[in-house]
């Protein structure tokens, strides 16, 4: 990568020539082409622990947008399955070459609007919400999955925020609110910029 000052940069290339992939999730954004809409590297991390794949399991990455969270699913054991789906025909197109680019090129994502591809689809292990957040599609997975399903929903707009604290009264489970900050200059000195918090919801069918 060209960011090979950063101390996680040098480190994937101690081992060889190429640069290698690191196993845990929460890669450099870096890794993945986007355009600005890409769950960040830090909340990508804590979103795939909280999603939690296990051999074999299928998730459902909900607004897949850069791929990334199906990527690292995908990536975090050999036989895992995601299907992406994403209602922008042109961030559907470059999740599928991030997948491909990443070794992980059996990513299937669909494109068109989720809510209306659900039922079509084979059922899931884990689900992640990452856009198209609704409470027509809180019912409608919430009627679709057998129990036992884990689902975790990322919001960052208050009325998506609304959703999930009123969600997190009917069905239980967890909610954060993540709050990052990164060093910034202010003039010759530094303080915290803050990024919007991201309310999580975290729950099993
Ligand atoms: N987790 C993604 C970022 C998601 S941004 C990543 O790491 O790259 C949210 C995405 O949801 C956007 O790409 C947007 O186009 C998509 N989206 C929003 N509403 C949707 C809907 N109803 N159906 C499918 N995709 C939707």
């Amino acid at each position: 990568p060209d960011d090979i000052a950063h101390p996680v940069a040098v480190a994937m290339h101690v081992a060889g020539a190429g640069p290698a992939l690191p196993l845990t999730p929460g890669l450099l954004d870096s890794f993945f082409e986007h355009d600005g809409q890409i769950t960040k590297q830090a909340v990508r991390a804590i979103t795939l622990s909280a999603l939690a794949p296990m051999p074999g399991e299928r998730l459902w990455d909900i607004g897949t947008g850069s791929g990334s969270i199906a990527i690292e699913w995908l990536l975090a054991h050999g036989d895992n399955q995601a299907i992406g789906f994403e209602r922008r025909p042109e961030r559907a197109a470059r999740a599928r070459a991030n997948a491909t680019n990443l070794g992980v090129d059996w990513l299937e994502v669909k494109e068109g609007s989720a809510l209306e591809m659900l039922n079509e689809a084979p059922l899931p292990d884990a689900v992640f919400i990452g856009g198209g957040l609704s409470q027509a599609l809180l019912e409608a997975l919430w009627q679709r999955l057998p129990k036992g399903v884990r689902i975790v929903a990322n919001a960052v707009t208050l009325e998506s925020e609304a959703l999930l604290a009123h969600w997190h009264q009917q069905a239980g489970g967890e909610l954060l609110r993540l709050e990052l900050a990164s060093a910034a200059p202010i003039g010759t000195r530094r303080g915290w910029k803050a990024s919007y918090p991201i309310v999580q919801w975290r729950g099993v069918r």
